[in-house]
């Protein structure tokens, strides 16, 4: 479980937006578009912010970060990526 004090100050560390929480799941998930590659956020022409990355992509996926151990893992490279 994650308390209410730190999901207020939780934002998803890709994208700076808001998180669902799943306490059954024990999940939080950004809906927004992200990168299917890297998982950075991208401009409105689909196109990653990522400097290195800089792909171009028609199809984009949401976040899902695990929480263990009550600890959220906010690492991006190890959100599972959920097309949407
Ligand atoms: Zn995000
Ligand atoms: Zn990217």
């Amino acid at each position: 479980m994650v308390s209410k004090d730190l999901l207020e100050i939780l934002a998803c560390p890709s994208c700076k937006g808001d998180l669902d929480y799943d306490p059954q799941a024990d999940t939080l998930t950004c809906r927004n578009k992200h990168c299917p590659e890297c998982g950075m956020p991208v401009d409105d022409n689909g196109k990653c912010q990522d400097e290195e990355c800089g792909k171009v992509s028609h199809t984009f996926v949401a976040l899902r970060y695990r929480v263990e151990d009550d600890i959220p893992n906010m690492l991006i490279y190890e959100a599972e990526k959920l097309p949407i």
